[in-house]
């Protein structure tokens, strides 16, 4: 990789400071270790630097956590679910007082641009709202009776302790998600964040706990453990810990999925994805490209919904190319706190290593790289977004890679298209731009996009927590956020009650 030149970045003094007024002005009152200090190091990938040391979760207190979740249930789980709800409104509250804080730390630890980074608590002030109203509408069923004198009915109960495992990228929104739902549904929560954004995880637990006071709920109702794979792994193999809903990389699913089912505990897996976009000649070119860009190019390649492969008709397929291509030479990259920055950097050297590999093994199969510099400034690892003209969808294109790869693969037939769509291993993202509503209608019909989410129009990032959230195949099949993704919190009861003074057998069995 060739290397440019950026924009100075902010003094390591300046970012600690922001840290720290962050957490202060959130309410979040503990020590936090210098660099180098035992413990987790938060660092920020804005200039690679360690900023603080974190006290990691002991065995012990992972137990604990664990204990007082399972403790604080039992009460919980009977308190009217309206009641529950209003814990959640004043944790919206105190998102909407702390939306700015908390995006700071959001840039300072994942590198979202500011931008992105108020999107994503914004998300959880609506995921807020939604839960409050959802409150008072978990509904059961009422089935009509095949015998006289009996009411048939389902009624949907709190599970007990939900453990959630975030991945690093969305480090506040997918807590909130599960958190917002899980709460009111009368289940009690052990998060355990990613450990590179243990800062952002302090701050939510400060928000929860304050909200919790407010309200008198108690504050063991949202527990915090904070630490890598060895904590994780003590919620998923804990018997007490009812649901497991683990955000993360395939390689986690896989790891995690089958020690839960081995203990018949329930999981709800939100995995990676490898999201495609079809364009088709009809599509409105200019409305295509900027979603393609916003898709591709956002978040630094850094979504699980990032748009990683484009599979357009072969007629317009160069001059796609060539915008998506301008677009990209004009993105400024850099700090993602200064104005007008529109990509921060990736999260770390490994992700930056990755992103070499891919692109290295692109040209291997024959591919064309537009772009993918390294901008180089002492730790940080800032690249300007990378467009391959792939000759096919090898393996390459098959592998999710955290960073922004966008592979472009031409196709002469909608078939065609959806079938290369669908032939990569994941199943998260999918969009088709395209003014022809056969074409549109084709790509959301059953034999079109396998994928959980599929799009007409708009790119394949940046989902609305009103819809149910989360993909096919090796992403693991979970469902959060809107819809009814509540029903995978609660635990299902059908309730058969005789008002009879008869004792009529069902299927017309007879026993006397
Ligand atoms: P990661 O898999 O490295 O880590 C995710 C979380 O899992 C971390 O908290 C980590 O400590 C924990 N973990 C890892 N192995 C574990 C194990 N064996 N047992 C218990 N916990 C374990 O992922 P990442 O690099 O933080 O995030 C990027 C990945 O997450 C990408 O693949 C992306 O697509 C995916 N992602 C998916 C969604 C979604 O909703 N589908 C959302 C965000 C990110």
């Amino acid at each position: 990789m060739t290397t440019m030149t950026t924009p100075v970045l902010p003094s390591v003094g300046s970012l600690r400071a922001q840290a720290r007024d962050a957490l202060t002005t959130i309410g979040w009152r503990g020590d936090l270790g210098g660099p180098g200090a035992p413990g987790l190091q938060a660092s920020t990938p804005i200039t690679g630097d360690v900023l603080f040391s974190v006290a990691e979760s002991t065995v012990d207190d992972t137990d604990a956590a664990i204990g007082q979740a399972a403790q604080a249930f039992t009460t919980w789980r009977t308190t009217p679910a309206p009641v529950r709800g209003a814990l959640v409104a004043r944790l919206g509250e105190l998102l909407v007082e702390h939306k700015a804080d908390l995006a700071t730390l959001v840039t300072l630890e994942a590198g979202k641009i500011t931008s992105e980074a108020l999107g994503e608590v914004q998300e959880m002030i609506d995921v807020c709202q939604f839960a409050v109203g959802l409150s008072r509408q978990l509904y059961g069923r009422t089935i009509a009776s095949e015998r006289p004198g009996h009411r048939l009915m389902e009624n949907w109960h709190p599970l007990g302790v939900v453990g959630v495992i975030t991945a690093f990228n969305f480090p506040v929104a997918v807590w909130a998600w599960n958190t917002a739902v899980a709460l009111v549904c009368g289940d009690t929560v052990v998060w355990k964040p990613s450990e590179l954004t243990p800062l952002t995880a302090l701050a939510c637990q400060a928000l929860i706990e304050r909200a919790a006071t407010d309200v008198g709920a108690p504050r063991e109702v949202s527990r915090l453990v904070q630490g890598g794979r060895d904590v994780g792994e003590r919620l998923v193999d804990d018997p007490r810990v009812a649901l497991l809903s683990a955000t993360g990389s395939v390689r986690m699913g896989q790891q995690v999925g089958p020690r839960v089912a081995q203990r018949f505990g329930k999981v709800l897996l939100e995995l990676g994805g490898n999201n495609a976009a079809i364009v088709t000649p009809s599509a409105d070119l200019d409305l295509a490209v900027r979603a393609i860009v916003f898709s591709a190019a956002g978040t630094a390649g850094q979504r699980c919904t990032t748009l990683r492969r484009l599979i357009v008709h072969s007629s317009i397929a160069d001059e796609v190319v060539r915008r998506v291509a301008d677009a990209y030479r004009q993105l400024p990259v850099g700090d993602p706190a200064a104005d007008g920055t529109l990509v921060g950097p990736l999260i770390h050297e490994a992700s930056y290593r990755e992103m070499v590999r891919s692109l290295e093994q692109a040209r291997a199969d024959g591919g064309e790289v537009l772009g993918g510099e390294r901008h180089d400034i002492g730790e940080a690892y800032y690249v300007s977004p990378a467009v391959v003209r792939m000759p096919a969808q090898t393996a390459i294109v098959h592998t999710e890679t955290f960073a922004p790869i966008l592979y472009v693969m031409t196709y002469d037939d909608l078939d065609e298209a959806i079938a290369m769509n669908n032939a990569v291993p994941q199943g998260l993202s999918s969009s088709i731009f395209t003014l022809d509503m056969r074409e549109a209608e084709r790509f959301l019909a059953a034999d079109g996009s396998d994928c959980g989410i599929a799009n007409v129009n708009i790119g394949t990032s940046g989902a609305e927590i009103g819809g149910a959230f989360g993909g096919e195949k090796q992403t693991g099949g979970g469902r959060e956020s809107g819809s009814d993704s509540w029903k995978a919190y609660m635990r299902r009861a059908t309730n058969t009650v005789n008002y009879s003074t008869d004792l009529p057998l069902a299927q017309g069995v007879r026993f006397s």
